[in-house]
């Protein structure tokens, strides 16, 4: 039995995940590297080990709740608690850019099954081991283009975007996010949710202008805030806390 915080990061196999996985691993936590794809989340356990992490490959699609309730099980049974939460899993889909007019209730769906109920899902599978833990920390992976303030601003870069599903299931995130640190407002737990900034990753086919490793340190950053930190802010590239 481990001594280390225990950390889980869904969507861990690649991209900001991983890094977040490694920069959490690196700061001597033991790292459950959420995965849908086996083959890809132990190939990213290898990967970590290989540079000193104690990481370990859990079988998670945010998407199922049968796999959450696996998830969680085996977590309660190997280590009894969870000290940091990173709900990191996210999608986009091409044809999200689609005006809102032209826009598919199906796309709207498949985004916010992920982004949105995927994150509800594993939170709520976790969460009586994360109130096991003598503080832990929940980082909700969001996005500057989920505030309304940002989106709707003439003057502002993102004013040209007017897809509907990404951004509105970053917004939902954002106020999922208030919601849970409301309720746990009287407990050690902080729950926040993080802006990693633009990164280049397969997620934009690698056109972001920051790395994954500089996005990730927004969520490390998250999972580490001491007693007196914030809860139920959107923090990270850019955004003052807040918003
Ligand atoms: P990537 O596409 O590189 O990685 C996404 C990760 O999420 C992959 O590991 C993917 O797994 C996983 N994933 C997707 N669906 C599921 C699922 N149902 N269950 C479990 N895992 C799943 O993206 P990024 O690293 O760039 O994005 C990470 C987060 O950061 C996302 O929430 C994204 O919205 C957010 N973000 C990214 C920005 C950027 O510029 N890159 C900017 C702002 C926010 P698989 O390999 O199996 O597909």
């Amino acid at each position: 039995m481990t001594t280390n915080m225990i950390a889980l990061v869904t969507g861990a196999n690649k991209g900001i995940g991983y890094a977040t996985a490694r920069q959490l691993g690196e700061r001597g936590m033991t790292v459950l590297v959420g995965a849908r794809d086996a083959t890809r989340g132990r190939d990213a356990e290898g990967k970590l080990r290989g540079d000193g992490v104690d990481a370990r490959f859990v079988s998670l699609d945010v998407t199922d709740e049968a796999s959450c309730a696996a998830a969680a099980e085996l977590v309660e049974r190997e280590y009894g608690h969870l000290d940091v939460l990173v709900n990191n899993a996210g999608i986009v889909r091409a044809d999200g850019s689609a005006l809102p007019s032209e826009t598919t209730v199906a796309t709207l769906r498949e985004v916010y099954e992920t982004n949105v109920f995927g994150v509800v899902a594993v939170t709520n599978a976790f969460l009586p081991l994360l109130r096991n833990a003598p503080a832990a920390r929940i980082v909700n992976v969001s996005s500057e283009v989920g505030s309304i303030a940002v989106m709707t601003d003439p003057q502002g870069a993102l004013f040209a975007l007017t897809s509907v599903p990404y951004p509105s299931s970053k917004t939902a995130l954002n106020m999922t996010t208030a919601m849970y640190a409301k309720e746990l407002r009287d407990t050690p737990i902080k729950v926040n949710a993080a802006n990693p900034g633009y990164c280049a990753t397969d997620f934009n086919h690698n056109s972001g202008f920051r790395t994954a490793e500089q996005g990730a340190e927004v969520s490390v950053h998250l999972a580490t805030l001491p007693a007196d930190g914030p809860s139920g802010q959107l923090w990270g590239f850019q955004m003052d806390a807040g918003g």
